[in-house]
């Protein structure tokens, strides 16, 4: 992959303020790509947006609640009328409520499948217009090894989770004859604010489940990112790549 890869591309990426989805701006941003970096505030991602000018790149903050409609459409309809297209976008937002199913609340259900999988039909809906028209796109969605194999306490987020695979395989199978491809990320434990609130006998069980015995970090997904928006990916459509230090192989 060369230092600038993504040179001229429009990359739009969700939760672009803290953690993986920094990380993945950061890094496309490094390599040539204007980042819309969204999150719930403009305040939020602005600390991404000076770091990537900082770096000499192009970034711009987006505020907007990935969990509602309306408010994505008209994200899109904004970016679209001022930007043309986005060339890549990187469905990274999400959050998690844990609870068990016996206690679970219908708000926490409704607030994890609305930010974690519902944000992924509404902005690539409105986004893959443009890439059908210009025959380039890729769609990359941060899920999780947990919608692979499910997890006590977190029924909620394993299923928004499965949903964006098996979204992200559909979408793979529509558009891939318009050289666009649709692929999911599953990371396994990283290292982020929302791993951080995790008690550490919990984190130390974790890691006793990893053969490569650590958490990994947000640029680990990042790299896996980078080369799934590059060109070298470019037959590669509708997989999922697990970045876990081998914690899930299937
Ligand atoms: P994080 O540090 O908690 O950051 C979450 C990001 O999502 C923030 O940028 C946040 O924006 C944004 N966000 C949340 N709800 C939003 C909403 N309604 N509208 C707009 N933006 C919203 O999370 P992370 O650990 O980096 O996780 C990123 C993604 O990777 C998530 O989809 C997560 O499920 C997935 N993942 C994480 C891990 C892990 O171990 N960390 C493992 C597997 C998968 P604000 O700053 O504005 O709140």
């Amino acid at each position: 992959m060369g230092e600038r890869e993504h040179s001229g591309k429009i990359a739009l990426v969700t939760g672009a303020s803290r953690g993986i989805g920094r990380a993945i701006a950061l890094r496309l941003a490094r390599e040539g790509a204007k980042i819309l970096c969204a999150s719930r505030s403009l305040a939020s991602s602005a600390s991404t947006v000076e770091a990537i000018r900082a770096g000499g790149g192009e970034a711009e903050p987006l505020a907007v609640d990935v969990s509602q409609s309306v408010a994505v459409q008209l994200a899109c309809e904004e970016i679209l009328g001022r930007q043309g297209r986005v060339d890549i976008l990187v469905n990274c937002a999400g959050i998690n409520r844990d609870n068990l199913l016996l206690r679970m609340r219908d708000e926490e259900w409704d607030a994890v499948v609305a930010t974690d999988l519902s944000s992924c039909f509404h902005w690539t809906r409105h986004l893959c217009r443009p890439m059908v028209r210009n025959r380039w796109g890729r769609i990359i969605t941060i899920a999780s090894v947990i919608g692979l194999v499910g997890n006590g306490g977190q029924a909620n987020y394993a299923a928004a989770k499965a949903g964006a695979i098996a979204f992200t395989k559909s979408v793979a199978r529509e558009l891939a004859s318009r050289n666009i491809t649709a692929n999911a990320i599953a990371p396994g434990f990283i290292e982020t604010d929302m791993t951080a609130a995790l008690p550490e006998a919990i984190r130390e069980k974790i890691r006793s489940q990893i053969p490569m015995d650590t958490l990994g970090s947000p640029e680990d997904v990042a790299h896996a990112v980078a080369f799934l928006a590059s060109e070298q990916a470019r037959y590669i459509t509708g997989h999922v790549l697990n970045v876990d230090g081998g914690m899930v192989m299937a």
